[in-house]
């Protein structure tokens, strides 16, 4: 298990909504959290804010990602929590997306994570008292709603991502854990602050707002996020979990897939004169 007090942690997106709610439960927990972003004024005030330092990031660019591991290392010496948490979520319908589109939001939300894991999980191995990495991922990779495929996508990669790397590093008994972090809707700069840097763009994408796609969602503060995070990190959880009440949107998409391979054995008894 990771001890939180006193840890190093880097959090991506730490300077607004998710991240920072982590961000702000760490430092409450007693560890140091280093936030990393690209959107340079908001990383500015809330690093101010909570007394702690920003720096800059493109979680999809590798290079960017590697300078942030080496600042921090230069700085702390070690790095001990890794929170892959930088994301945007923009919808579209899949029939209407470029290859632009695509490969920018594939980007940032799975390669960022990806680009995370591979900068830092060296680190974490070397590190004598081991670590956790946690990666953001969403309910929409459990249930893809109509209007988030390419979103959807992403959050998938990222959840499997997640579970292979946790069970690979049971297996060999290494002292790294990882979370896959699995929200449902969550309070932040998300819908507006997705299209950002897509303004000047030929793109498919429009802001997505949760509140017209799934009506009457129990909506959470960055801070509980942040709580659950922290009591997953203590608890060497490999998902956490937000909102225990959609579990049945969770059911009915295995119910589907339960109903096809039961007509998938059925027809293979038919096949063999059963
Ligand atoms: P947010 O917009 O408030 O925060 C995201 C942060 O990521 C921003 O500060 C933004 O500047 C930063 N960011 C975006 N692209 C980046 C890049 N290329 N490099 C570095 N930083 C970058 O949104 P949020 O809701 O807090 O999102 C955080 C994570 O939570 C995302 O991965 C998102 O997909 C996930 N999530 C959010 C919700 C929700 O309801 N808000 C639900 C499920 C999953």
């Amino acid at each position: 298990m990771t001890a939180i007090a006193g840890a190093v942690a880097v959090v991506t997106g730490g300077a607004s909504g998710i991240g920072r709610g982590i961000a702000e439960e760490l430092l409450a927990a007693g560890a140091h959290p280093v936030l990393a972003d690209l959107d340079e004024a908001t990383l500015a005030a809330t690093s101010k804010e909570l007394g702690v330092e920003g720096i800059i990031v493109d979680v999809a660019d590798p290079d960017s990602v590697a300078a942030l591991a080496d600042a921090v290392v230069r700085r702390y010496g070690r790095v001990d929590i890794v929170v892959n948490n930088a994301g945007v979520g923009p919808q579209a319908p899949i029939a209407a997306l470029t290859l632009d589109d695509w490969k920018w939001l594939l980007g940032i939300n799975l390669f960022g994570v990806i680009h995370g894991v591979h900068v830092f999980l060296p680190l974490l191995q070397a590190n004598p008292h081991g670590g956790h990495l946690v990666n953001t991922a969403s309910m929409a990779a459990f249930a893809p709603p109509i209007g988030l495929g390419a979103y959807s996508v992403a959050k998938a990669g990222v959840v499997a991502l997640t579970e292979v790397l946790d069970a690979e590093l049971r297996a060999e008994g290494s002292a790294v854990r990882a979370t896959v972090l699995v929200p449902g809707s969550v309070r932040t700069n998300i819908g507006e602050g997705s299209l950002r840097d897509r303004a000047d763009k030929d793109t498919a994408f429009r802001a997505f707002d949760p509140a017209a796609a799934l009506p009457g969602v129990q909506w959470l503060t960055p801070q509980e996020v942040g709580r659950i995070v922290v009591d997953a990190i203590e608890s060497d959880e490999l998902y956490a979990i937000t909102h225990p009440g959609q579990w049945s949107r969770v059911t009915s998409r295995i119910e589907r897939i339960g109903a096809a391979f039961e007509r998938a054995a059925e027809s293979a008894e038919l096949a063999d004169g059963g």
